[in-house]
């Protein structure tokens, strides 16, 4: 049985309520069933009650779903929700987070626009830039994230967009957000940041002053590891070239995978505390260990930009990266020994990972990009979950001495 009551939208009450009712209730639409969870609409196309009514949804006259490379509802309710969170007027889903990263550059770039990217982005994102948009005629060039003056002495008459991911990964770097939005705008460029390591649980980069954020969905939002997916989010105004770019290019979210990051976002922000509470207790533990010589995460007071940290963001992350004695044997050996924690380069899972930079990541760059870069053989880089903190130490101990 179903009432005409259960149905329709169900948050159109939510002003000015808080980030976790938002982050159960924002986009949800209920059909006349009644189901209390979000619906899946595994569907490609959608029926027109008439001819007229075919043509006035193509035309954009009468709001609904034509075909889903366009809409999709359990998708739409994703991107509701992530807007919702992130403080934006409009959020688009993506197949991943590189598609996200490409429809940005896609909709906002042309030819002979130059494009400044942060140095220690992820890895895929420098091929993106190099290998293709360079094809293109996009410039780029890379700056220190941190380097306010740096940034600024690098923009150009012709920058177009100032592209960065804070926190870094792996060594935990910021840049000031608010600051480097000022930049942007003094220069006439846009600003966007990949959100990916903080997710809006722990930073808002649009209510920093960023025109765009963007995020690997396949992580955080996720969260345990079972998916693809990305969104990027901003301004109504940029978002309709996004949005247009996706939809004919083609490389939009599947509805089974918007249902499993809506489910995701529900439980975003009590994940991220319990991740933020572990990193913390391991990286102020491991910091104490002999066998360590430097640990990078800014929850540390030895964090360079720890003061920075506790301003922009409401948790330093998840990611414990840190160098032990000795080079890149003594990191394998540390790893190798290691029973519970998996050896892979993927986070944002419940499941705690380690990996070695140097040889995966950033294996592919030379020893003196590396270098630059600050990747030393001895580092090894921790993604934690969600097990038990005693756990995991006792597994980092094994490591410990094996060095
Ligand atoms: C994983 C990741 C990406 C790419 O996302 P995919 O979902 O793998 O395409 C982009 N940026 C950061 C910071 C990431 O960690």
């Amino acid at each position: 049985m179903t009432e005409e009551w259960q149905a329709g939208r169900l948050d159109s009450d939510l002003d000015g309520v808080g980030f976790d009712t938002l982050a159960v209730r924002a986009g949800q639409q209920r059909s006349p069933e009644g189901e209390h969870s979000e619906a899946i609409y595994p569907t490609s196309s959608y029926v027109f009650r008439t001819a007229a009514d075919a043509a006035a949804r193509f035309a954009g006259e009468v709001p609904g779903n034509v075909y889903s490379r366009y809409t999709n509802p359990t998708v739409r309710a994703f991107e509701e929700r992530i807007a919702a969170l992130e403080g934006a007027e409009q959020a688009v889903a993506t197949s991943s987070g590189m598609s996200a990263i490409l429809a940005m550059v896609m909709s906002l770039c042309s030819g002979g626009d130059h494009v400044l990217v942060s140095r220690s982005v992820f890895g895929s994102t420098i091929s993106l830039f190099e290998k293709y948009l360079k094809r293109f005629g996009v410039q780029v060039d890379y700056v220190p994230l941190a380097d306010l003056q740096a940034w600024s002495a690098a923009c150009k008459p012709n920058t177009k967009l100032l592209f960065v991911e804070s926190p870094s990964n792996p060594l935990a770097e910021l840049v000031d957000i608010a600051a480097l939005a000022e930049i942007a705008h003094g220069k006439g460029a846009l600003l966007a940041v990949d959100n990916c390591f903080c997710t809006p649980a722990l930073q808002q980069p649009l209510k920093l002053g960023a025109d765009l954020v963007m995020h690997s969905a396949t992580k955080y939002i996720d969260g345990q590891g079972r998916s693809m997916g990305g969104v990027v989010a901003g301004k109504a105004e940029l978002m309709k070239e996004v949005v247009g770019f996706l939809r004919t290019a083609g490389p939009t979210l599947s509805p089974f995978n918007a249902w499993i990051f809506l489910k995701g976002l529900e439980t975003l922000r009590v994940r991220m505390q319990a991740h933020c509470a572990s990193s913390q207790q391991l990286a102020e533990w491991l910091e104490q260990q002999p066998g360590i010589e430097h640990v990078y995460y800014s929850g540390l007071p030895s964090h360079p930009q720890h003061e920075l940290a506790k301003r922009q963001q409401s948790g330093f992350g998840a990611v414990v990266s840190f160098e032990v004695k000795g080079g890149k044997d003594a990191a394998w050996r540390f790893i190798d020994a290691t029973r519970v924690i998996s050896i892979t380069t993927n986070l944002g899972d419940t499941k705690t990972t380690i990996a070695h930079p140097a040889t995966t990541s950033h294996g592919r760059l030379s020893p003196a990009e590396r270098a630059s870069a600050g990747i030393r053989d001895n580092l090894i880089r921790v993604a934690v979950g969600l097990e038990d903190i005693v756990d995991l130490k006792a597994d980092l101990a094994r490591g410990l001495a094996a060095l």
